[in-house]
């Protein structure tokens, strides 16, 4: 099976166990939990046996080595993740409000984070990975954006293939030079992994269906349009698949979309069906839901067997 890289943020995640908006009074936390968007898309490919390295960075302290040791536990390269001495790894620190939506305070851009850079390591690793992940946020930053472009510069220049989470907040949308990269990114892309809105912010279209075509015309080989609550649907040049959500009770959504796409490229890459791989990370994102922390409820395939056999006699 061809190896996997990604490239961004690795850090820990803190959640207030009250209900409110954002931090004006001291609030019981639990944590630190495992997180980053590609670290959990990471780990997720891990659980499922498949080959995976990450290019990070983190201070040389507790939630560093914390993140390193989850996810060599779970068998990812952790060689391109570099320890920066007299550095702090990044925190997200989370509230729900009533209504379920988040308030974040994150300290991402002065931690180690920020001054990634393309080491020895990393730059092997971008020679003996076959695919490459790309998560929007790694893009939002000078450091990880220049690493992860150089990431999908040598492994397609090498005949591999990248698949693209946008993960983007249309407030981070203005960032200088992002919108040229998510489009520079677009272009290689073979597989697509948008939610909601991120289809028409990337296209401009204003249906999912004009979306939808612009995307493959541009020569997308698949889309995987995650819809939450709603389940996913999965396009390519042969049509349109959907698969209608399980029923779950949703504790912490923080993860979902990642360990959604962890499951959708391991499988895809590993040779299952679009249908086959889609049961599989509507599952994957759905079993993230039920668990609180952002990457413990990424999945074995055991887990997710066992999880479809108790929740698909919904459909
Ligand atoms: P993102 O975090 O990228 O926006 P989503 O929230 O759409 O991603 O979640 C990814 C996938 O996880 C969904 O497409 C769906 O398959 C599954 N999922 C997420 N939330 C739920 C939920 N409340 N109930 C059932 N499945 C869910």
């Amino acid at each position: 099976m061809p190896k996997i890289l990604t490239v961004g943020e690795i850090l820990v995640e803190l959640i207030a166990t009250t209900k409110g908006d954002g931090f004006h009074e001291p609030q019981p936390l639990i944590g630190p939990y495992p997180s980053g968007a590609p670290a959990i898309f990471v780990n997720q490919v891990g659980r499922l046996g498949g080959d995976a390295a990450i290019i990070g960075r983190v201070g040389d302290d507790n939630f560093g080595h914390l993140n390193i040791a989850r996810l060599a536990r779970d068998g990812i390269d952790v060689s391109g993740i570099e320890v920066a001495q007299g550095e702090v790894t990044g925190c997200a620190f989370v509230r729900y409000r009533e209504d379920g939506s988040r308030s974040f305070v994150f300290t991402m851009a002065q931690s180690a984070t920020a001054a990634l850079s393309i080491t020895g390591a990393g730059a092997s690793l971008m020679e003996s990975c076959d695919h490459i992940h790309i998560m929007g946020t790694a893009l939002s930053a000078s450091g990880m954006a220049e690493v992860a472009m150089e990431a999908v510069v040598r492994i397609k220049a090498r005949g591999g293939s990248l698949s693209f989470d946008p993960n983007i907040r249309p407030e981070i949308l203005d960032t200088p030079g992002l919108r040229a990269r998510l489009d520079g990114v677009l272009d290689q892309t073979d597989i697509f992994l948008p939610s909601g809105n991120e289809l028409f912010m990337l296209t401009g279209a204003r249906d999912e269906a004009s979306a939808i075509r612009v995307l493959l015309e541009r020569g997308i080989r698949e889309i995987v349009l995650k819809r939450g609550a709603e389940g996913a649907s999965h396009f390519d040049a042969d049509g349109r698949t959907d698969i209608a959500p399980l029923t779950v009770e949703e504790i912490d959504p923080t993860g979902a979309g990642d360990c959604f796409g962890g499951a959708f490229v391991t499988l895809r890459l590993a040779g299952a069906t679009p249908f086959e791989a889609l049961r599989l990370a509507n599952a994957a994102g759905a079993r993230a839901v039920t668990r609180t922390g952002p990457m413990e409820g990424s999945s074995t395939r055991a887990e997710l067997d066992r999880f479809l056999a108790d929740h698909e006699t919904d459909y």
